[in-house]
């Protein structure tokens, strides 16, 4: 088939990579210069326990009293956030106790399961280094802490994941790093844990897509898509480009182009921050991923860098930095891994990207309902986590092939 993709993220590489790998005649149509330069961009690289990832879905997270106005486990609404912002947050906040959660919980959980295992599947064939770190540990402040993520850890640990509870002293014989004047009650420790380089990975994929016949078209955007065939209209060209199949990647963007067809996708901007600091001494830095369920916050180390990621910002794009936001990762790092990364640098790199986040944190996967258009977005804080298995349970579906876990629950008819 000729199949169009729309959108260079690490969705849309990967979802390349896979239809070009089955044969298909492939091109992709990406706005930027480049893959990976939007939501991919900076992701603070985390690939396992994808569930445990802050923001990863509404109800994890959100403690025994929940509140409508001040729910720490809901994103904060910023300057020009509007009543969208508000209406959306709400459906947030409904959705972590809709009965169909824990059911979305469970797929979702299949999902980042099957994905991290066809990551590194892939990362062996290319025979590449993408800054991979082993083993997560979530920091527990205080022992009540554990309870914010139950949900998650009962679904984690009936697949299989081995999760261990240990001590403050056993953690920071897992990373030495760590602090031992931080605050630390215990911690849960998944040695199966894994983060790596998104970007680094989707402009991999990106070539390995070429390498199968894939062609990328840089500087390309698709102003429209069309309702009867799979056709698109790109930007400046005279007439629609015709395929057998389109397939939308286009993260954020998706809502508006879906939207002339009827489709209204209620995807929101959840805006956050990763900090980007060089190595200062191996040994007082993070050797895999820490989680603060405390602050919503991570720290990975990514290959000579240290990275701390952390806030959750409904508001405009083009909005101003948060500094609260970003002193309090700069203080959770220094606070947890004193010495471990140069945070005076001129080589920090501070960015503020967007998670195309729909109201129950997860993604869109299959037919649009329209004749060839496919949609493979909306992943949320776990894009990178969960690209790999979107790409290739889709390019399954689109096959005709059954693909290895149930996409039901990722139907774009359930908004
Ligand atoms: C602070 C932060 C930390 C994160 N940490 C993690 C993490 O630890 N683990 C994890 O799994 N995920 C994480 N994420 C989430 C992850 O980064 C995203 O879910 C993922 O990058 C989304 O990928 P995507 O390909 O769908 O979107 P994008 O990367 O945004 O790609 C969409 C592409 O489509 C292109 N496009 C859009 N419209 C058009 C058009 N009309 N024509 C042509 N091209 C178009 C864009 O230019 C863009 O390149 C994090 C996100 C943020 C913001």
């Amino acid at each position: 088939m000729q199949i169009a993709i729309v959108g260079a993220g690490i969705v849309g590489a990967a979802t390349a990579y896979e239809l070009a790998a089955d044969g298909h005649e492939v091109t992709v149509f990406e706005q930027r210069a480049a893959a990976a330069e939007e939501a991919s961009f900076g992701s603070a690289g985390l690939l396992a326990p994808a569930l445990l990832l802050p923001w990863a879905t509404p109800g994890i997270g959100a403690g025994a009293k929940r509140r409508l106005w001040a729910s720490p486990s809901a994103p904060q609404l910023v300057r020009g956030a509007g009543i969208s912002g508000l209406t959306w947050r709400r459906r947030w906040i409904r959705a972590g106790s809709d009965p169909t959660a824990p059911t979305l919980l469970a797929a979702l959980e299949g999902l980042g399961r099957y994905s991290l295992a066809r990551t590194r599947e892939l990362a062996q064939l290319f025979d590449v280094d993408m800054e991979t770190s082993r083993g997560t540990l979530v920091l527990l402040r205080r022992p009540e802490d554990m309870e914010q993520l139950q949900p998650a850890l009962q679904l984690l640990r009936d697949a299989g994941e081995i999760l261990h509870e240990v001590d403050a002293d056993t953690a920071r014989l897992i990373e030495p790093g760590l602090s031992s004047d931080a605050p630390l009650a215990g911690a849960l420790h998944a040695p199966g844990g894994e983060a790596g380089n998104c970007r680094l990975f989707a402009q991999i994929l990106r070539h390995a897509a070429q390498e199968q016949g894939a062609q990328c078209v840089f500087g390309a955007r698709v102003q429209a898509l069309s309702s009867g065939a799979a056709s698109l209209q790109i930007a400046g060209e005279a007439a629609p480009r015709r395929f057998d199949a389109v397939v939308l990647c286009t993260g954020l963007a998706s809502a508006a182009l879906l939207r002339p067809l009827g489709l209204r996708l209620p995807l929101a901007a959840v805006h956050g921050y990763t900090i980007s600091a060089p190595l200062r001494e191996d040994s007082h830095a993070p050797q895999g991923s820490v989680i603060d369920p405390l602050h919503h916050l991570t720290i990975t180390r990514q290959g000579q860098r240290v990275r701390v990621s952390g806030g959750a910002e409904l508001g405009p794009a083009g909005g101003a930095q948060h500094a609260p936001t970003l002193q309090t990762l700069y203080l959770a790092l220094s606070g947890w891994f004193p010495g471990g990364a140069l945070t005076s640098s001129p080589q920090v790199q501070v960015w503020r990207g967007a998670r195309p986040t729909l109201p129950d944190g997860a993604p869109v996967i299959g037919t649009s309902g329209h004749a060839g258009l496919w949609i493979n977005a909306g992943h949320g804080a776990c894009g990178w986590a969960q690209a790999c298995g979107s790409a290739r349970a889709l390019a399954d579906l689109i096959a005709g092939r059954a693909p290895a876990f149930d996409l039901q629950p990722f139907r774009v008819q359930r908004f």
